[in-house]
């Protein structure tokens, strides 16, 4: 056996299997390139899981972390440290919505705390605890504590883990007529959205429906939260996605690209809420350590700049016309969706169920891609991938595509 089938093997013994890799053993990375321990080469479109924002090996990340690293590494949150004071500052700044921050380790915590602020909030108006519902959309996806988990409203997700917590409604994403007829009874204390469905397929919200979501709102007394866990950090085009839909949200959470690598999540608190939390009512061992903020400030400055934006639309381009010449030339998608550097090819329905294959494929092909579900295609590369990644991606996915439906032309 070689050594990457006997680590592939370790992994297989001894990991809750939980997971199903690609059977490759990533060793090290530069930019929008991945090595593997055999030597050889990806194009990353996947960014781990939409993480690396600024590719792998970023300079900027890795002095940030080393210098951090020689000073001190943790002080728990009964001390301050530098870091993540400044770092709150400038998430605040940076929102343009939010006064107060709460840092923890990961978009499941982030979400976890919103539905605990929310339910704090909603309490302390008197509300009584089934007055307290907190509504969220089919095909979302919030994380995996039993909280996040429930408010994910995909039963996949979800199943064997009752009893989930209580005061959970679920809508169809995009369907403002729902969201009124689930928010009439005045018992719903918050709404909760993606901006842009991540796992759920990449499906980005339909024009109006934030905004319809925020009049429902104000009007019923509710929260409107936005996970922006994938889509925030300046993935579609703006750092905050909920820019281009002129919203003004009442609490964000934030992970992935926020530490660019390194775990790190945010909740950010608009003045409706963030007085509401007061000593002792929530907290973290790990949350906003120094090592991860002073990495995430780093991260935040540099995802938050001009330059990425542009990049960011001008690869949104190449990439959408990639995958459209690729289409013309095999016709396998249904649709190409999202914004900016947040792309779904949708399988058709001759294909639907074998997005997973295509992975392998990639893979075999030098591409690191990811699927959202199992009919979707999702790329999610770095914000700074430049020309040649892209194209060289794009032919790659090209040769993945032609084997992967060679057999049955065949
Ligand atoms: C990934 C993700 C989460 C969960 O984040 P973890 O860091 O895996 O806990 C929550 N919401 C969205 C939209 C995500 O994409």
């Amino acid at each position: 056996m070689s050594a990457t089938a006997d680590l592939v093997a370790l992994g297989q013994q001894f990991y809750l299997p939980v997971y199903r890799p690609r059977e490759v053993i990533l060793e090290r990375g530069q930019g929008a390139r991945v090595w593997d321990r055999d030597g050889r080469e990806y194009v990353d479109l996947s960014a781990g899981i939409a993480v690396c924002g600024l590719g792998h090996g970023d300079p900027d990340l890795i002095a940030a972390l080393t210098e951090q690293a020689g000073k001190l590494w943790h002080t728990s949150n009964v001390f301050y440290s530098e870091p993540p004071l400044r770092l709150a500052e400038e998430l605040v700044e940076a929102s343009r919505f939010a006064s107060r921050v709460f840092l923890c380790n990961s978009g499941a915590e982030a979400n976890e705390a919103a539905i605990k602020l929310v339910r704090k909030w909603a309490a302390a108006q008197g509300r009584e605890p089934t007055r307290r519902v907190i509504v969220s959309c089919r095909g979302s996806f919030h994380g995996r504590t039993l909280a996040a988990v429930t408010a994910t409203a995909q039963p996949k997700y979800q199943e064997g883990y009752e009893p989930l917590p209580g005061g959970f409604r679920y809508i169809d994403f995009n369907d403002v007529a729902q969201l009124e007829a689930a928010m009439s009874a005045g018992d719903v204390a918050a709404v909760l959205v993606e901006p842009v469905q991540g796992e759920g397929g990449v499906m980005p919200a339909a024009p109006g429906f934030l905004q319809g979501a925020r009049a429902l709102c104000d009007r019923y007394g509710a929260l409107l939260v936005l996970d922006e866990i994938q889509c925030g950090m300046g993935r579609t085009g703006t750092l905050f996605a909920h820019w281009q839909d002129g919203v003004v949200p009442d609490i964000v959470t934030l992970a992935k690209a926020l530490g660019g690598g390194f775990p790190i999540g945010a909740l950010l608190a608009g003045p409706k809420v963030a007085e509401v939390m007061q000593y002792g009512a929530h907290g973290t061992t790990f949350g906003g350590n120094p090592l991860a903020a002073a990495v995430a400030r780093v991260a935040l400055r540099k995802l938050a700049s001009d330059a990425i934006a542009a990049n960011v639309r001008k690869q949104s381009e190449a990439l959408r016309a990639g995958l459209m010449a690729i289409d013309e030339e095999l016709s396998l998608f249904a649709e190409i969706r999202g914004r900016g550097l947040m792309l779904g090819a949708v399988l058709k329905p001759e294909y639907a169920g074998r997005a997973g294959e295509v992975l392998d494929h990639a893979a075999a092909n030098g591409l690191l891609l990811l699927q959202a579900g199992p009919d979707v295609l999702r790329f999610v590369p770095a914000l700074n991938i430049g020309d040649a990644d892209i194209a060289e991606g794009l032919a790659r996915l090209r040769k993945a595509l032609q084997a992967f439906v060679a057999p049955e032309n065949g």
